[in-house]
């Protein structure tokens, strides 16, 4: 160490996978030695801090539901750069959760598992299973301990178990306060607070004050793990909102966590009830729920991207001011359609009636809404329910009318089941060949600046960020046994004074859902300003009343150094994850797919590396 310099500090506030991914990055910089010597010199300390355990962190911890899954397949999910990565700093691979299984089923890997139902699921888990949480969280704590395992000399880290309240500038130093009390003075603060609750705004306000007001009850936007679901009782009939993944893990809950259990039949799987479930009436704007995850394989070789690439996304992005609605949507839904053709035409040419390259041809010049699509896809189609038609892939329920609601679910089941049968059946690989092209689509979009509308999120998550297949496959069991109903698309509630309950309507079906219950099945909206976290608030506070109107914290797209009130980035803090203005890139990622999250912590680690070492120069001058 330098002699009489005092030790660099970091403070990292927020120890998820986004945290110590981050750490990861900072730990191999520093072994390749291309920056952070003069850091190294003195010393660098990085203190996490987390009421919760470093890696797993609050959402991926060990102490939830078992019944609680990931929505990635084990092959899917790495903390590891490798060959794809464009990152500056090394590449340093490792395995991914599927490969980290094998590896300790194997003894090549020595983890601890006592819980004897995790060790069952990880004797058994393949590449294509969906593994649960607290699987996850042995995996994200194992690569934390590796990466500890590597730090170099002169780097120590330290773990602060508790919550970080806020951050202020002291000349060169951040002092950190903590909720126990203590003062942390750093150099440097990288937030990585992940995914936040925030105060009852808006309607949910209303609604809470409404179910208060008659004894009624309302769950708001909540973590569904955390959310406490005793005041559902059984038998009762409960309107969810939203029939989105926080849907999925409430009805499993509700259902199997209530004591109720599948059973495989011939044909599938039935449920059968404890009878301590309540009633779940499932409604949203599609009135359907997420598509589950594709299972199939690709036939052919994967489309090579044609009407929306990296270079055209790159271009727009550098062009500015893009209309995304007008000029982006239309080209990556037509690159979608012609990466489910191009599986199609020639991974199952006994399904077409034309060669590729004739199709491809007519289908060039078309726009992918048009009634000219339409009928080039019915004339060159063997079967026509194999068009693709992205108005109704969209909006499946959108201008159909039930007579009532048991024609509503009968429609439903078979509609669900149909869409499990396309996801995962080999004949109809095609939707793996649409669900890729939009992948990359949506990974080109990330990298390219152009500014992506909540409502174009929200679709790609209606098509890839679906469930396991299994669970939809419950889902149809559950609506089988009456457990769950269908109430409809563009479903409105509203609260009824004079009954004192709530009011469920869709135009799909006559007849209104009252019921004293209502359930808001989405994850809470990122509200920087309202959040329930202490550290997120101070960060976005502008004004000297403590108001602010951000509801992300604003990060430059450089470096993520926050943007402090000033429009300036700030010299000495930095922000990854979901509640900042980048692109909320997740935290773990596919294998192959040259990561944005992987690339974002790259980038921040080398500039907090190139930042302590010009405090050292700086710190060592003469006064
Ligand atoms: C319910 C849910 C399910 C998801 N499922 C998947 C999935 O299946 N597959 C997938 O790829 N992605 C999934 N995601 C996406 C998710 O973004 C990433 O998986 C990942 O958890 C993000 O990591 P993070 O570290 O940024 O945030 P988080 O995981 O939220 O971690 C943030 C950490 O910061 C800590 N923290 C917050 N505030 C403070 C403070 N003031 N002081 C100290 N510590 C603080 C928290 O305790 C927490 O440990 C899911 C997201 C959610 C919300």
């Amino acid at each position: 160490m330098l002699a009489g310099m005092p030790t660099s500090t970091v403070a990292v506030l927020g120890a998820g996978p986004r945290g110590v991914g981050w750490l990861e990055r900072f730990v191999e910089n520093v072994r390749a030695g291309d920056l952070g010597r003069g850091a190294v010199a003195r010393g660098i300390r990085l203190i996490l801090v987390d009421p919760y355990q470093p890696g797993p962190g609050r959402l991926w911890r060990y102490d939830q539901s078992p019944l609680l899954k990931l929505n990635s397949l084990a092959a899917d999910v790495t903390m590891f750069t490798d060959a794809s990565c464009t990152v500056e700093g090394p590449i340093a691979p490792g395995p991914s959760l599927a490969e980290w299984a094998e590896q300790v089923r194997s003894g090549r890997l020595e983890v601890v598992i006592e819980d004897a139902a995790v060790r069952a699921e990880l004797e058994a888990l393949g590449p294509a299973s969906f593994p649960t949480r607290r699987l996850q969280s042995f995996y994200l704590d194992w690569f934390h301990q590796r990466t500890l395992a590597k730090l170099p000399k002169g780097v120590e880290v330290e773990w602060r178990q508790t919550t970080a309240v806020s951050v202020a500038d002291d000349g060169d130093r951040q002092l950190v306060a903590l909720a126990d009390g203590e003062t942390v003075a750093a150099d440097v603060v990288l937030y990585a607070l992940g995914h936040n609750g925030s105060a009852l705004a808006g309607e949910h306000e209303l609604l809470g004050a409404f179910a208060h007001e008659h004894r009624a009850c309302y769950l708001a936007p909540a973590f569904t793990a955390d959310a406490d679901l005793s005041a559902l009782p059984a038998g009762a009939d409960v309107i969810v909102r939203g029939m989105g993944l926080a849907a999925i893990d409430l009805v499993v809950l509700l259902t199997e966590g209530r004591g109720g259990a599948f059973e495989a039949t011939e044909g599938g799987v039935r449920y059968v009830p404890s009878g301590r479930e309540p009633r779940l009436h499932l409604g949203s704007r599609r009135g359907v729920p997420y598509h589950s995850k594709v299972t199939s394989n690709l036939v052919a070789p994967r489309a090579a991207p044609r009407f929306f690439t990296r270079n055209i996304a790159a271009a727009l992005g550098a062009r500015g001011g893009v209309d995304f609605a007008v000029e982006v949507w239309p080209l990556i839904a037509k690159e979608g359609l012609h990466g489910y053709y191009h599986e199609l035409f020639l991974g199952h040419p006994e399904r077409v009636r034309l060669p590729w390259s004739e199709f491809l041809e007519r289908f060039a010049v078309l726009d992918p809404w048009s009634d000219e699509l339409r009928t080039l896809a019915a004339s060159a189609l063997v079967d026509p329910a194999d068009a693709l038609d992205l108005a109704v892939f969209d909006r499946p329920l959108a201008g159909l009318e039930f007579g009532d609601a048991s024609a509503l679910q009968r429609y439903l089941i078979e509609y669900i089941a149909d869409d499990v049968h396309r996801r995962t059946a080999a004949e109809h690989s095609a939707t793996l060949g649409f669900f890729t092209a939009l992948l990359f689509a949506f990974f080109d979009l990330g990298g390219s600046g152009i500014e992506v509308p909540p409502w174009f999120k929200a679709f790609f998550s209606y098509v890839a960020s679906g469930p396991p297949v299994h669970r939809l496959e419950e889902l149809v069991a559950l609506a089988e046994a009456g457990v769950v109903r269908f109430l409809g698309a563009e479903l409105e509630v509203r609260a009824d004074a004079a009954a004192g309950k709530f009011r469920a309507s869709s135009p799909s079906v006559p007849g209104d859902l009252v019921s004293r219950y209502l359930v808001d099945a989405w994850l809470p909206e990122d509200s920087a300003h309202a959040s329930e976290n202490p550290a997120l608030r101070d960060a976005v506070r502008v004004r000297a009343d403590g108001a602010s109107v951000a509801a992300l914290l604003a990060v430059h797209p450089d470096d993520s150094r926050v943007i402090g009130p000033d429009g300036e980035p700030h010299s000495a803090r930095f922000a990854i994850g979901p509640f900042t203005s980048a692109p909320n890139v997740g935290a773990f990622a596919r294998p192959l797919t040259d990561a944005m999250s992987f690339r974002e912590n790259d980038r921040v680690a080398r500039a907090v590396l190139r930042l302590l070492d010009e405090l050292t120069v700086r710190q060592s001058l003469p006064a």
